[in-house]
C-alpha cells in the first residue's frame, strides 16, 4: 500500500500552454489555487474537489457536473510517469500517429508497445463495437484510447486505479476560469417532472446541471447552514435541478436567458435565480455536502446508498427512476436495503466473484432480510460453472437487473441477444414470479 498524500507538490503551473505538472498527492484544490493567478483551473469538478488529489482522480477518471463542458480526468491528462509493479519506472505520452511504441518510455517500454500493438490488434473489433459509447465512461480499462488515431498512453491509465501503475508525476491540461457563472434552482413536485426537465435545459448549453432528491435530503439535520436555499429545502417538492451557465458576462447571461425562456414550460413549481455568486457557491456546496449531510441524519432516517454512480442518457431518465421507484416499492422502501453483485465487463474483462464468497453473501442476505441484486446476470461467468449466477441462486429471490449502469451496455447487449429474459423469472416471495426487472440502458448522456 502506497500512500502518495506527501507528493503533494504543484512543479509547474505553464500559464501559455494552460498545462501544470504535478505530484500525485496533490488536492485538486490546491492545483485551481495555484492557477488561478494565471486565469486558471483544472476542469473536472468532483464534488470531493476539497479531498481528492489528482492521483487518484486519475485512478478513478474522476468527472463532476461541469463534465458536459470539461469531460472526464482522461481528457485532461496529458503525460504520466509512474513506476511498475516491477519496480520499473515508466513515461507515457502522446503518441506519434499510431505507433505505440512512441507514446512509452523507460526500460520495459519495448514489450510494453509490443504488448499493447497485440491487444490493438486481436481486440480492435471488440473495443470498437462494444464500448459504451457514453460521454462519460469510467468502467475497465480505458482500452478505446487504443484506437485513436494518435493514442495518449497516459490516457489509458487513467480510470485502472492504480492497478497498472503507480504514478509518481502528471501532466495535466488546465481550463481558462470563466469570467462568470449564473445559476438557477428548480424545484418540481416529482422527481419525473426534474428528470423530464433535464432533457429539455440541456438543449439551453448549460455548463452544469445537477438533480437532487430533497425527500431524503429534508431529513438531515445541518440544512441550516443553506440560507439562500431555505424556500426550496423547506418546501412540499420533491426534487430540485440546479443549473448553472459560465462564459463571459454575456455568454453567461444569455444561458440564463434560454433558461427562462423555457421556464413557462418546465413545469417547475418554483424556481430561485442564482445570480450573486454567495448564492451559486451555496448551491455548489449543498451539492458536495449531500452524502454527508445524509449521513449525519439520525438513526433510522440515515439512507443507505444502494445505486450510485449509473450511467443513464438523460431521455430517458424518467423512465429508469419509473424503474426505480418500482423496485423500491416492491418492497418496503423504509427495510430496503441491497447488495448489487456487479463484476467489471468489457474493456477488462469478467471478473466473476469467487463462488464461496457469493454464498457467504447469499447466507448474510438472507439472514438480515438485505436484498441481493445481481447488476449483470452474467455474474456467475465461469467460476460458477454456469452462465448464470442467478441459476444458482434464484431459487432464493435473487433479484436480477440488467443493464442498470452504463457499465452493463455490453452485458445488456448480449442479455438482449440471447433473450435470456425468458429464461430467468424473478420468484417473488409470496411464490408468484415476475420477469427481471429491467432498467433503461442506452447510455449516451452525460447526467451525473
Ligand atoms: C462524497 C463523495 C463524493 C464524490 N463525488 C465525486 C464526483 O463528483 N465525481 C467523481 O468523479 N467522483 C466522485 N467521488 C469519487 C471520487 O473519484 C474521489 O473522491 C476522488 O476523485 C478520488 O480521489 P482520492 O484522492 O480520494 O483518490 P483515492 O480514493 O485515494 O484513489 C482513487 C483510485 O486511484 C488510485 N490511486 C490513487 N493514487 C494513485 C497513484 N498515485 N497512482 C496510481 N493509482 C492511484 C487508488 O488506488 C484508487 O483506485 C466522490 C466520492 C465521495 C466519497
Amino acid at each position: 500500500m502506497v500512500d502518495c498524500f506527501k507528493l503533494d507538490a504543484v512543479l509547474e503551473v505553464d500559464a501559455g500552454a494552460r498545462r501544470a505538472r504535478v505530484q500525485p498527492g496533490v488536492v485538486q484544490a490546491a492545483l485551481n489555487a495555484a492557477a488561478a493567478p494565471y486565469g486558471l483551473e483544472f476542469g473536472p469538478d468532483t464534488s470531493t474537489v476539497d479531498q481528492a488529489t489528482l492521483g487518484g482522480m486519475v485512478g478513478n477518471n474522476s468527472s463532476g457536473s461541469r463534465s458536459v463542458v470539461y469531460g472526464e480526468t482522461k481528457d485532461k491528462v496529458l503525460r504520466l510517469a509512474g513506476v511498475l509493479a516491477t519496480g520499473e519506472t515508466i513515461a507515457l505520452g502522446p503518441c506519434a500517429g499510431g505507433d505505440l511504441s512512441s507514446g512509452i518510455g523507460g526500460a520495459a517500454s519495448a514489450p510494453l508497445a509490443a504488448a499493447l500493438a497485440r491487444i490493438r490488434g486481436r481486440a480492435r473489433g471488440v473495443i470498437a463495437d462494444r464500448s459504451p459509447q457514453t460521454g462519460r465512461c469510467t468502467s475497465g480499462y480505458n482500452l478505446r484510447e487504443l484506437l485513436a488515431p494518435q493514442p495518449n498512453l497516459a490516457r489509458l491509465l487513467t480510470g485502472s486505479e492504480g492497478t497498472l501503475a503507480l504514478t509518481t508525476e502528471l501532466e495535466v491540461l488546465l481550463d481558462p476560469l470563466p469570467g462568470r457563472r449564473l445559476g438557477a434552482a428548480l424545484a418540481f413536485d416529482t422527481l419525473r417532472g426534474a428528470l423530464e426537465a433535464n432533457v429539455a435545459i440541456l438543449d439551453t448549453g448549460p455548463s452544469a446541471i445537477e438533480f437532487l432528491d430533497l425527500e431524503p435530503l429534508r431529513r438531515a439535520a445541518g440544512l441550516a447552514g443553506y440560507p439562500r436555499m431555505a424556500a426550496l429545502l423547506e418546501g412540499r417538492e420533491a426534487a430540485l435541478l440546479t443549473v448553472e451557465y459560465q462564459g463571459s458576462e454575456e455568454e453567461a447571461r444569455a444561458g440564463l436567458g434560454r433558461l427562462a425562456g423555457l421556464a413557462g414550460s418546465l413545469g417547475a413549481a418554483r424556481i430561485v435565480w442564482l445570480e450573486d455568486a454567495e448564492a451559486l457557491s451555496e448551491a455548489a456546496a449543498l451539492r458536495r455536502a449531500v452524502l454527508p449531510l445524509l449521513m449525519g441524519a439520525p438513526g433510522a432516517d440515515r439512507p443507505t446508498a444502494f445505486v450510485e454512480d449509473t450511467a443513464v442518457a438523460p431521455d430517458r431518465l424518467g423512465d429508469f427512476v419509473a424503474d426505480l421507484e418500482r423496485l423500491v416499492a416492491l418492497h418496503d422502501a423504509s427495510t430496503i436495503a441491497a447488495v448489487i453483485v456487479e463484476p467489471v465487463m468489457l474493456t477488462a474483462g469478467v471478473h466473476a466473484l469467487p463462488q464461496e464468497y457469493l454464498e457467504g453473501l447469499r447466507a448474510l442476505c438472507d439472514e438480515t432480510g438485505v436484498i441481493l441484486i445481481f447488476d449483470e446476470i452474467v455474474t456467475g461467468f465461469g467460476r460458477l460453472g454456469s452462465w448464470f449466477a442467478p441459476s444458482v441462486f434464484f431459487d432464493k429471490s435473487a433479484h436480477v437487473v440488467t443493464g442498470f449502469a452504463g457499465r452493463c451496455e455490453c452485458c445488456g447487449h448480449n442479455l438482449r441477444q440471447r433473450r435470456v429474459e425468458a429464461l430467468v423469472e424473478l420468484k417473488l416471495e409470496d411464490g408468484s414470479t415476475q420477469l427481471p426487472m429491467e432498467f433503461r440502458r442506452d447510455v449516451r448522456g452525460k447526467c451525473h
